[in-house]
């Protein structure tokens, strides 16, 4: 896959009017009363397998009952977990999506729900309210326990493609304990692209070791018996904000 500066040309809609992510400035985003806290009540027996997908590594849930869902927030009705995922970068200086001021922290975790007004994640993935995003900061400090569950199954999803069973996990002991977040309408970050997205940022990040980034580094964007190539960097930088308000849930 070419660069993010390259999918223009087969996505037009990569430099459409609400393209993710964005730089996140504290100073201009509006304080909006209205918002409700976010409520995120997950079901670790949803919890499916761990895949390779050649661009990032991702978590799938089971998604045909209303046993993890996302409410409250910014959006209306029940919105289900469908998978999480991350991004990072080659080192500890930049990996996130969203920046804060310009600031980048080494990486960014995004938990990816459906509206369920709609059939299935297929059908919510083309509609401007079909998909809510928690997007939540990686900051280099202690050891993650939580954490260190996903990146113990690495061993066997080394390459692009391979996909291994993985039980039990609560996604919610990766967020973090103040759950303020800031809140705009976007787009997927990967082709293609869609502006189906209600971005919901948590402000606070969580803890990842040094120890750990590497561990994420480990992975593979190449399949096996393809040359070796490192799955770093594979975050899309942000994007033009066209007007576009930021909301705070916070003061
Ligand atoms: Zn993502």
């Amino acid at each position: 896959m070419k660069g993010p500066d390259k999918w223009a040309a087969n996505f037009p809609i990569a430099d459409g009017p609400r393209q993710s992510p964005i730089d996140i400035n504290p100073g201009l985003a509006s304080y909006d009363g209205a918002l409700k806290p976010l409520s995120l009540k997950y079901d670790p027996t949803t919890c499916l397998d761990i895949l390779n997908n050649g661009h990032s590594f991702q978590v799938t849930f089971l998604d045909d009952t209303d046993s993890s869902v996302l409410t409250g927030g910014p959006i209306s009705g029940v919105y289900r977990l469908k998978q999480f995922h991350f991004h990072w970068g080659a080192s500890d200086d930049r990996g996130s999506e969203h920046t804060v001021a310009g600031n980048k922290y080494p990486a960014e975790l995004h938990l990816v729900h459906w509206n369920t007004k709609y059939a299935d994640f297929g059908e919510a993935a083309g509609k401007p309210d079909g998909l809510a995003v928690v997007g939540v900061f990686l900051q280099i400090g202690n050891d993650n326990a939580s954490l260190q569950k996903v990146l113990d199954a690495f061993g066997a999803i080394k390459n692009k493609g391979k996909q291994t069973t993985f039980k039990g996990f609560d996604p919610s002991s990766l967020l973090p304990a103040c759950l303020d977040y800031w809140t705009y309408d976007g787009s997927l970050t990967t082709p293609p692209l869609l502006e189906s997205v209600t971005w919901i940022v948590c402000k606070d990040p969580i803890s990842v070791s040094s120890t750990q980034m590497g561990k994420f580094r480990s992975l593979l964007f190449s399949a096996e018996g393809e040359p070796e190539c490192c799955m770093v960097d594979n975050y899309r930088p942000p994007q033009p904000l066209k007007g576009r308000q930021v909301r705070a849930f916070f003061k």
